[in-house]
């Protein structure tokens, strides 16, 4: 694939309200770092420098995806998204020449937000990456974060859920500045989740009067398998011809949560 992981790709129409769960301090941390990034003149006036890269580390599902393009968003900046898998498992020099022409297309285009997803991929601790090939795609990649100048306007934003295996080299100040942790969300955060999904969907009063207990009782979901639960749900109400998702629809879509989890768990063994 030619030119393969450097297009930009169409942001929903995303914002850091359509987020739910996320911590009182890392929603203000980010916050923060948006109004830097928004007037660098300003920041740089009291000693703040713009941040050129951030790390979102959790679970899978979290909303680290979301998160990046809300960012992007609010930045008014054109989204570049790839996997570090795009990067890999190449012919001599793809996996490089890949990394250099997404951080020239981002260029192009400022402001830019440049998003990888799965970074342990690509930036893998260097002792246990996968040989010299790799090497020298990670070696590419730091290269192009330390842009000097050539980076105003590009925000670089990556996401795994292991952070451990990440190269220190990687992860130095001046290419990651700040570092998100996206937990799985608790009860109040599967609230809020629960809130955004159902927003726009009929439910049955007795489904709307249960929410605050389905919140309770999902200790352990994500908000990718909360999504997930109302649109199941959604689909077999309509399938069966009810107007309002049901008491009967939910149970269903929760069955299936689960035992979709379990069996990826028990896969996982
Ligand atoms: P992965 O680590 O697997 O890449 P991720 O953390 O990037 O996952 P997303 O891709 O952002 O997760 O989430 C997938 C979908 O799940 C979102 O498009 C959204 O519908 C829903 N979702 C996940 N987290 C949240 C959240 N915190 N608030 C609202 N919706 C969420």
């Amino acid at each position: 694939m030619k030119n393969g992981a450097s297009k930009a790709t169409a942001l929903p129409d995303i914002t850091l309200d359509d987020i739910g769960g996320l911590p009182e301090e890392m929603k203000e941390e980010i916050h923060q770092t948006l109004s830097i990034i928004k007037d660098p003149k300003r920041a740089t006036q009291v000693g703040i420098k713009a941040p050129k890269g951030i790390l979102l580390y959790g679970p899978p599902g979290t909303g680290k995806t979301l998160l990046a393009q809300a960012i992007a968003h609010e930045i008014g900046a054109t989204f570049y998204s790839s996997s570090g898998s795009a990067f890999t498992e190449l012919f001599v020099g793809v996996g490089a020449s890949r990394v250099r022409s997404l951080f020239q297309n981002a260029r192009k285009q400022r402001p830019a937000v440049i998003f990888i997803d799965e970074v342990d991929a690509l930036a893998g601790k260097r002792k246990e990456h996968g040989g010299e090939e790799s090497e020298k795609t990670l070696t590419e990649l730091l290269v192009q974060l330390d842009g000097g100048n050539d980076n105003e306007g590009i925000l670089f934003i990556a996401a795994t859920n292991r952070k451990d295996m990440l190269d220190e080299a990687f992860l130095r100040p001046g290419r990651i500045d700040y570092t998100f942790n996206v937990p799985l969300p608790d009860t109040g955060g599967r609230r809020e989740i629960i809130d955004i999904h159902t927003k726009g969907r009929k439910l049955a009063d007795e489904v709307y009067a249960s929410l605050d207990v389905l919140a309770e009782s999902t200790s352990g979901f994500s908000g990718a398998e909360l999504s997930s639960l109302f649109e199941t749900a959604s689909k077999r109400a309509i399938r069966d011809g009810r107007e309002k998702i049901g008491k009967s629809d939910l149970d269903f879509a929760i069955d299936r949560t689960i035992l979709g989890s379990t069996s990826r768990a028990l896969n996982d063994m």
